[in-house]
């Protein structure tokens, strides 16, 4: 592999290994960030900001601690890396992602940042082989140079796909404001600057570096946004706008009961890129228009089953509702159980797809493996509506208490606080700070901070509902499923195995018995 240069801390560093060194790699970056209508100076000690580095700290905690689930080999510098850097060589890398972001979901209770990434990095993989083979470009060997740079130095890489996007009814070409949609400006000789904004961008703040890519499907006319280029988190020209999160301001009360998960939260922030530079050996798509629906495409085949993360933050709730069902006395009445195990059999759904999906991989021509769409787009159907049920039946075992519960200032009261604690009792052998942290964490996963990643994000991440059904609707072989009830139904003289023989598209990939591949 070729010698890469370190252009976003300089070089010859140590990799980064543990999360302490990763948390002390963001600091003293000079980034432009406005929270709350301020100028943040530095975001690793600003305690709104710091719970979303620890969630992203223990991606690297992980690694270390168990080197089989977090990290991985790399085909491209031949040593042990983070997992969230790695190119999925087998199907077995893709169920082994799977595994580690279950993982790192009940470690956190919170989303850890850097899927998307991860998922941009595996689909960029093949969508820059297939431009070159189209176009005669360099871009794959680039992308790949910049892969191993990012994996000797240990760098978390943000995925910025989603653009503020305007009017919706009109291409990018068409709004008002070209700026709706990050496009290039002004190339030279050296490279590109781009312009615009990316909404929702999660974790950006906490990466090293950033990948932008468009977010649709675009025309000849738009052309200009047709990039795809690797821009370091401090480049010249970015403000981040941090995004609000429902109570997010507890963490700044002091005392750790009322944020509910003091220690874990995620981040999003609206990113405004002021004509910023991508040097060409950065830039992984410049024009080719008809490649942005393969990229958004792909990227989404794997980010949607990666939000199985929800199953591993699921666990952690159902954890908590157990928890308080137990310290109210009610953990053996017949109807609590049986809501525990709804709430499991969802969470166990939503995993199973998303395993399934990886299970269910293509080989792509590039080499990297990709998982199967159709039951990626499921997974993340059902993540629309599984944790939002999931946390229903949670609030329903916390009682009312979860959202009248009296903070923790008066818990610690030196006049009113004995007072309180004894109202607040449930079972007399459980304290009642402990049956309040309970329940504060169900509220932060299903109405404060963390409901952001667990709800919200479950729902619009990866793409609305919507996005989804329109996947499901292009793989479901109609034509192919109603001749086999034709036939059943003695409509059709073509017998049942006859209507198989025509087995295509999804069903070749249910049906093939190892990783096929996708282009051939
Ligand atoms: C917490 C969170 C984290 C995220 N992290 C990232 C990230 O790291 N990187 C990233 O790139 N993106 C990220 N996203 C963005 C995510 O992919 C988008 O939210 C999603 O694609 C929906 O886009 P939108 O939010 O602009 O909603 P909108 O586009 O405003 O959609 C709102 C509704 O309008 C519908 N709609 C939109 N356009 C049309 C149309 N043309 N015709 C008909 N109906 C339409 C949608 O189906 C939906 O029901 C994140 C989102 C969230 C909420
Ligand atoms: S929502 Fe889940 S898949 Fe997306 S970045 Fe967060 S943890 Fe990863």
């Amino acid at each position: 592999m070729a010698t890469v240069k370190d252009d976003a801390r300089g070089s010859q560093q140590a990799p980064i290994r543990t999360g302490a060194e990763y948390i002390e790699s963001l600091r003293g970056r000079d980034l432009t960030i406005y929270l709350l209508g301020e100028r943040v100076d530095e975001p690793v000690d600003h305690p709104v900001i710091r719970p979303s580095i620890n969630a992203v700290a223990k991606t690297y905690d992980l690694a270390v601690e168990d080197p089989e689930l977090g990290g991985a080999v790399s085909p491209y510098t031949g040593g042990r890396i983070n997992r969230f850097l790695h190119i999925a060589t087998s199907p077995e890398d893709l169920v082994m992602q799977n595994k580690m972001q279950r993982r790192l979901g009940q470690l956190t209770g919170t989303c850890f940042q850097r899927c998307v990434g991860m998922d941009a990095f595996n689909s960029l993989h093949s969508v820059t082989f297939e431009i070159d083979e189209a176009h005669d470009t360099g871009y794959h060997e680039r992308f790949v140079d910049f892969v191993g740079m990012t994996q000797q130095n240990g760098y978390v890489v943000g995925g910025a796909m989603t653009d503020v996007k305007g009017d919706r009814s009109k291409a990018p070409h068409e709004q008002d404001d070209p700026d709706m949609f990050v496009h290039v400006t002004r190339r030279t000789e050296e490279g590109v600057y781009v312009r615009g904004a990316k909404a929702h961008q999660t974790g950006c703040i906490n990466s090293h570096w950033m990948i932008i890519m468009p977010t649709l499907r675009l025309g000849e006319s738009d052309r200009d946004f047709a990039i795809v280029g690797a821009v370091p988190v401090d480049a010249e020209g970015i403000t981040y706008i941090y995004g609000r999160q429902s109570c997010d301001t507890r963490a700044m009360e002091g005392g750790d009961i009322d944020a509910g998960n003091a220690k874990f939260s995620g981040q999003e922030a609206m990113v405004i890129f002021d004509d910023v530079f991508i040097p060409n050996e950065r830039i992984f798509m410049d024009g080719e228009f008809e490649f942005a629906a393969m990229l958004v495409e792909r990227f989404t085949c794997y980010h949607r089953r990666s939000y199985v993360c929800k199953s591993g933050v699921g666990d952690a709730l159902i954890g908590a509702a157990a928890a308080i069902a137990d310290y109210n006395g009610v953990e053996r009445a017949s109807h609590i159980r049986d809501k525990l195990v709804e709430m499991t059999h969802l969470n166990e759904t939503i995993y199973s797809t998303g395993i399934a999906a990886s299970y269910q991989a293509s080989q792509m021509k590039s080499g990297v493996y990709m998982s199967d769409d159709m039951i990626a787009n499921v997974c993340k159907h059902h993540v629309t509506k599984m944790p939002y049920e999931i946390g229903r039946l949670a609030q329903d075992l916390a009682g009312g208490l979860m959202v009248t519960a009296p903070s923790q200032k008066e818990l610690d009261h030196p006049e009113i606080g004995e007072t309180v604690r004894k109202y607040l009792k449930g079972r007399t052998e459980v304290s009642a700070e402990d049956r309040v942290r309970v329940l504060r964490l169900i509220e932060n996963m299903t109405m404060g901070r963390n409901a952001v990643g667990y709800l919200t994000e479950s729902m619009h991440g990866a793409g609305s509902p919507q996005a989804q059904r329109i996947q499901i609707a292009r793989q479901m072989q109609l034509d192919f499923k109603k001749a086999l009830a034709k036939s059943l139904a003695g409509i059709s003289d073509e017998a049942a195995d006859e209507v198989s023989g025509d087995l295509a598209d999804y069903m070749a990939k249910v049906f093939s018995p190892v990783a096929p591949s996708c282009d051939e």
